[in-house]
C-alpha cells in the first residue's frame, strides 16, 4: 500500500503491517469462525489473546513481577480521576507541571485530594523542566505525579526523576500515555504509569496501567468497581468487559515492535528520526521550536514558521505532498509533527524534503 505520512499526535498513525494482519484476520480468526469483535471475553479463544499480550507488554518494557499489568478504559482524562480515587486516600498529591497534560491531571485530581504543585514550568511557556532539585515535595504526600511526555508542548523527561534521592518516599505517578513503548522504563522509580493506547500502542479505548502491586487495594468509597485497580487486577483485567478488539491490535503492535528487535531497538530509531528533524529546525531561520533542547520530544515535535501567516499554505502544500495532520494543538498552534514508533525513518526524511523546498520557495 502507498498510504501518506501521518503526523498524527492521536489516535495515531499504525504499523502497516498490523492494519494488514487485522484485516486478514477480521472475519476469521485463526480459523475459530469468528472475528475477534464477535467473540466472548471469557471464551478460550480471547483469553489466549489476552495472555499474550499481558506477556509480550511485560517482556519488551521488562515490567517486573510486583507490579499489576492492567487493560482498562476510561483514557488518560480517566486515569486524571481514576489515580487519585485510587491511591490519594483523599490525602495530599503533589504535581509537577510542565505541560497541557499534567495541568489538567492537576485540575482534575483536586477534585479528589489535596492537590499542591511541587514545581511549574507555566511562566517559561512550558519550554522547560523545572530542575528536579528545586521541587517543593511535601512529606505526607501520597504520591507525586509527573507527564513524562507532554504531547502538545513537546517537553520530555529524558530521565524519570529519582524521588528517593530527592529524600521523598512518595510513589511517583507517571503519564506515559505519548511516550510508551519509545524508550525503556526505569521501573525502580515508578509507582504507577498509565497510558492511553491511540498513540504507540494501538487504538483509542484501551488503557495500560502498570501499578506497584503494593499500591492497590486503597481506593476511596466512591471510586467505581470497574475503575477499582484491587477489583480489576483480581479479575485478570475482567472485571467488566474489557476493550476487547483494542486489546487484540494492541497485543500486534507488542508482536510487531519485537520483530523490529524490541524497545532498545524502536528507541535508536526514535532518536535518529527527532534528530534529523531538530537538527534541520534549528539550522533554519524559517523554522523554530522554543523547547530547551536537553527536553524536547522525541516523539511530539511542536513548530513554528518565522512568518505565522503562510500556516494553511504550508499545511496544504504538506497534505498535497503526502504529509498529513501536521496542524499544532489548537491551545499553541503552529505546527506539530508526532514521530511516534509507526512513522518509519522515510516518513522524517519526506517531512524534511518538504520543509527544505517550502522555506526555499517563501524564504
Ligand atoms: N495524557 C496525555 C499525555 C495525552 O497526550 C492525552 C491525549 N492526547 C491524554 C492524557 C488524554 O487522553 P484521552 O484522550 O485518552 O483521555
Amino acid at each position: 500500500m502507498n498510504r501518506p505520512f501521518n503526523f498524527s499526535a492521536g489516535p495515531a498513525a499504525m504499523p502497516e503491517e498490523v492494519l494488514q494482519q487485522a484485516g486478514a484476520e477480521i472475519a476469521n480468526w485463526h480459523g475459530s469462525g469468528m472475528g475477534v469483535m464477535e467473540m466472548s471475553h471469557r471464551g478460550k479463544e480471547f483469553i489466549s489473546i489476552y495472555e499474550a499480550a499481558e506477556r509480550d507488554f511485560r517482556e519488551l518494557m521488562a515490567v517486573p513481577e510486583d507490579f499489576h499489568i492492567l487493560f482498562m478504559q476510561g483514557g488518560g482524562w480517566g486515569e486524571n480521576a481514576i489515580v487519585p480515587m485510587n491511591l490519594s486516600q483523599g490525602g495530599a498529591i503533589d504535581f509537577v507541571v510542565t505541560g497541557g497534560w499534567s495541568q489538567k491531571s492537576f485540575k482534575e485530581a483536586g477534585k479528589y485530594g489535596q492537590t499542591a504543585l511541587a514545581a511549574s514550568g507555566e511562566a517559561g511557556g512550558f519550554t522547560d523542566i523545572p530542575d528536579p532539585a528545586t521541587w517543593q515535595l511535601r512529606p505526607d504526600a501520597r504520591y507525586l505525579h509527573i507527564c513524562s511526555n507532554e504531547t502538545v508542548h513537546g517537553v520530555e523527561f529524558q530521565t524519570l526523576p529519582d524521588l528517593k534521592a530527592l529524600g521523598s518516599s512518595a510513589p511517583l505517578v507517571v503519564d506515559v500515555s505519548s511516550h510508551v513503548a519509545s524508550r525503556p522504563i526505569d521501573w525502580s522509580r515508578v509507582g504507577l504509569a498509565y497510558a492511553g493506547a491511540q498513540k504507540n500502542l494501538g487504538p483509542a479505548g484501551l488503557t495500560l496501567v502498570v501499578v506497584r502491586k503494593d499500591l492497590v487495594g486503597q481506593a476511596l468509597t466512591i471510586c467505581p468497581s470497574a475503575f477499582n485497580y484491587e477489583l480489576v487486577a483480581k479479575n485478570d483485567s475482567m472485571f467488566n468487559t474489557p476493550p476487547t478488539y483494542a486489546i487484540y491490535m494492541a497485543g500486534l503492535v507488542f508482536q510487531w515492535l519485537k520483530r523490529q528487535g524490541g524497545i532498545a531497538a524502536v528507541e535508536a530509531r526514535n532518536i535518529e528520526k527527532a534528530r534529523l528533524l531538530y537538527d534541520f529546525i534549528d539550522a533554519s531561520p524559517f523554522y523554530v521550536n522554543r523547547v530547551a533542547p536537553a527536553h524536547r520530544s522525541r516523539m511530539n515535535v511542536p513548530f513554528f514558521l518565522a512568518d505565522e501567516s503562510r500556516n494553511d499554505d504550508f499545511l496544504a502544500g504538506a497534505k498535497a505532498a503526502g504529509l498529513l495532520q501536521l496542524k499544532g494543538h489548537k491551545s499553541v498552534g503552529g505546527m506539530r509533527a508526532s514521530l511516534y514508533n509507526a512513522m518509519p525513518l522515510e516518513g522524517v526524511k519526506a517531512l524534511l524534503a518538504y520543509m527544505r523546498e517550502f522555506e526555499l520557495r517563501h524564504a
